[in-house]
Formats: structure tokens, sequence, C-alpha cells
């Protein structure tokens, strides 16, 4: 396995805040970081020693940036197969692009899932009006109907409670490729955000619990409240994930928790560090983004139990505005992503609070 030591550069694909909070880290560490984006003004040029502007189909600049780092990675996953291709000939790719493959179409994930002996919704893929006819016939109601590829925050979703909704389901997926999937009563969103090393080793964090509004984090609390069996399980779950994809880095898995039952349903995977393990960054001894770069670098995983009791929450838009009032709080911390323009529902901040165990 290649270790990368400290001195050396990390690329890192996309330039928003999980790439910004991930080059702090890796300065931390006595890393140098490049980022690879698009847009100017990227909050993650903000924090890093060198930068290209170009777009992920540039094919020379993303050969230029790849043979400029000693390793590479990325902080969306929805990067292009072929950026991907490109750049792993030219430098090592951490995650790899299988990850990326899985995680970016809904229907290969929900397969992977079952081949990996995860449990996930009942599901149905649909094209056409036919099939999601046929589709709803097998999956029954409620359900919801999902994009395959590019859904994210609820966006290319349909709530199918009747066949009426039907109308409806191909309007929203813009008639391209979809699942239809069957609606989980669940208590609890959980999410576990767990690192495998390029040496094999696995650590998951403790299971983080989440609450969306409209779709996008709110809050996340540590510890969830799950049972003792629930928490072991999710953990066993996440590292299982990471093992069937050879995973190299942090990834999160997604899961729906029956209190009930004890039943654990797995929603979706992310091949990156993710807005529900933010709270690592202050209420763990490795934050998250610090826990990518040893993986990738192949350095030891460092702790990953949690300091306390533990509360993020997410500053969308004019949320950040109110930065006076976290400053002034004696038990929070404040993380402001350096954006300027703080549009409705826009990530551009954090606050964590720590009620340390000690
Ligand atoms: P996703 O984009 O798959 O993460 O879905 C966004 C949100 O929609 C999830 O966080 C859940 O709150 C809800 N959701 C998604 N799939 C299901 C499902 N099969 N059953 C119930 N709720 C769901």
């Amino acid at each position: 396995m290649t270790r990368v030591n400290p001195g050396g550069t990390i690329g890192i694909l996309g330039g928003g805040q999980l790439g910004r909070m991930l080059a702090l880290a890796a300065a931390n560490l006595g890393y140098r970081c490049h980022i690879y984006c698009p847009e100017e003004n990227s909050p993650a040029f903000q924090v890093a020693d060198q930068t290209t502007v170009a777009s992920y189909t540039n094919e020379e600049a993303l050969t230029d940036f790849a043979r400029a780092v000693d390793v590479a990675t990325y902080e969306f996953e929805n990067v292009p197969a072929q950026t991907a291709d490109i750049v792993s000939k030219n430098t090592l790719l951490r995650p790899g692009a299988r990850a990326l493959m899985v995680s970016q179409d809904r229907l290969v994930e929900k397969e992977f899932l079952a081949d990996s002996g995860v449990k996930t919704a009942p599901y149905q893929a649909f094209h056409s009006a036919a099939e999601l006819k046929e589709a709803f016939k097998s999956i029954g109601r409620p359900s919801v109907a999902k994009t395959r590829r590019f859904g994210y925050d609820g966006k290319g979703q349909q709530l199918v409670k009747s066949s009426k909704d039907l109308d409806k389901v191909l309007s929203v997926t813009n008639s391209t490729p979809a699942i239809l999937e069957g609606f989980v009563n669940f208590d609890r969103e959980i999410s576990v955000i767990v690192a495998r090393s390029a040496s094999g080793d696995v650590a998951a964090y403790p299971v983080s619990e989440n609450v969306h509004t409209n779709h996008i984090l709110d809050i996340t609390t540590v510890p969830a409240k799950v049972s003792d069996m629930v928490e072991a399980k999710a953990k066993v779950i996440a590292a299982k994930v990471a093992n069937a994809l050879e995973y190299v880095g942090v990834m999160t898995v997604e899961m729906f928790v029956s209190d009930a039952k004890g039943q654990i349903i797995v929603n979706e995977i992310a091949p990156r560090v993710h807005n529900s393990g933010h709270w690592t960054m202050d209420g763990a001894t490795t934050s998250q983004f610090e826990q990518h770069i040893r993986a990738i670098c192949d350095l030891p995983l460092g702790a990953t139990n949690a300091r306390g009791i533990i509360r993020m929450k997410n500053l969308l838009g004019d949320d950040i505005l109110d930065n006076e009032q976290y400053l002034a709080d004696p038990k929070a911390s404040f993380h402001h992503y350096g954006k300027s323009d703080p549009r409705p529902g826009r990530k551009m901040g954090h606050v964590t609070w720590v009620d340390a165990d000690d």
C-alpha cells in the first residue's frame, strides 16, 4: 500500500465546504492541498495551497492536476466517470472509481447493497409510464419514486400515496430512468460515518441521529437515541459496506430505524465525508476530515469516540447572520464556510454544542 507522508500534496476534486474542511484538516497534519473546481471563488480555494479552475471534462487540466499531486480524492459523489478515469491514470485516486459508480446510480446502489447482504427498502426500476404502473403494482403504497441519478436533498423524488399520484411521478423524474421504492415507516434517521484506510483498517464513529427540514439536514445529535443493539448493528453494516467496496477514505451510510423491531434499513451511501459527521470536528478526538486524510494517505486511523453529548445545527441562508449569537455562546463552536451570498437553503456554516463527559 502506498503511504503519502506529511509534506506531500493532496488533490481534491470539488471546492465546496467539504473540500475546505478537508484542506484545513490536511494542513493540520502537514499536507498541502490542490483544489480542482470549475467555479471561481470556491470556498475551499481560500484555504488551499494550489487551485485549478477548469471543467471536469478538461482532460489537459485534469492530467496536469493529477500529476501535480501525490493522491487525489473528491468531496462529491457526482464526479463524472471519465474525470475519475483521467485522474486515476495519473495518480492514486482514493476512494476509487467503483465507489462513485455505485453511489451515482440508485439502482446500482440498491443492487450492490442487496449483494452485500444489507437490507434496503423493496424497489423496482422503471422508465416508461407502463413500467411505473407495473412497479406500483408490485411495490404497493405508499411508495417513493426517485430518479436513478443526480437526486439530492429530496430533488427528483415523488411520494406516491395512491394511483392518482402516478401522473405526477413522470414529470418529477423528467422521464429519466428511476426507481420506485417502498415507503419505510421509520422512527428515526441515522447515519454512520466510517473510515477504511488503504491498509484495510476500519473505524466507525458513534451513530449520528439526523433530523431533516424541507429535505435538508437540520440537526444531528450524538449519541443517537437507539438501543445498544441498533448502535452496534449499524456500525457493523457500515463496515460491511466499506469492506465490500474495498473502500479507502471516509464514507457515510444513511439508514432508517424502526425502534420496536430494532430494524435497520439502509437508505443510501455517500462516498465522502458528510454533513451528519460535522459534529466530529468538535465532538471527537479525530474529525471525519482528518480521518479521511489519514485513510487516503495510509496513516493509522484516529480515535472515533464522542466526547460527550453533541448537537450540530446547520446554518442555512440567512441563519449565518446570527453569527454573533453563536460567537457569544460559551458552549458553541461556530464554523463559517466563507461563502458571501446567503441564498435561501444554502449551507453557509454550522454550530456544534458539546456537553463534555468530563
Ligand atoms: P434520499 O435522497 O434518498 O436521502 O431521501 C431524502 C429523504 O426522503 C430521506 O432522508 C427520508 O427522510 C425520505 N425518504 C427517502 N426514501 C424514503 C423511503 N423509502 N421511505 C420513507 N422516507 C424516505
